[in-house]
């Protein structure tokens, strides 16, 4: 697919589903805090929370081209060592 339209569509287009993702992820935890009510069902955001983590992912594929997929593995490999480090564990 980036063949077809190009690095910056497919970088037009993760930045467009990241944004997605993020209102879906912010709609589920609305949900979940209920102080703000929202009429989806907790079903109706994990769906769209699903469907949005799915296009990310679909777009991450695509630009596999510029992203290193060993490189993201040793740098979440290393955020998570410095999170669980953070939040007191070990
Ligand atoms: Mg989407």
């Amino acid at each position: 697919m980036i063949d077809l339209i190009g690095k910056a569509a497919m970088l037009e287009m993760l930045a467009e589903e990241s944004a997605e993702l993020t209102h879906a992820a912010l709609k589920l935890a609305r949900k979940y805090r209920g102080e703000n009510p929202t009429p989806k069902s907790e079903m109706e955001c994990i769906d769209s929370l699903t469907e949005e983590t799915a296009d990310v992912l679909l777009i991450l594929d695509q630009l596999s081209s510029i992203i290193s997929d060993e490189r993201v593995r040793a740098i979440k490999a290393q955020k998570l060592v410095r999170w669980k480090i953070r939040m007191g564990g070990d």
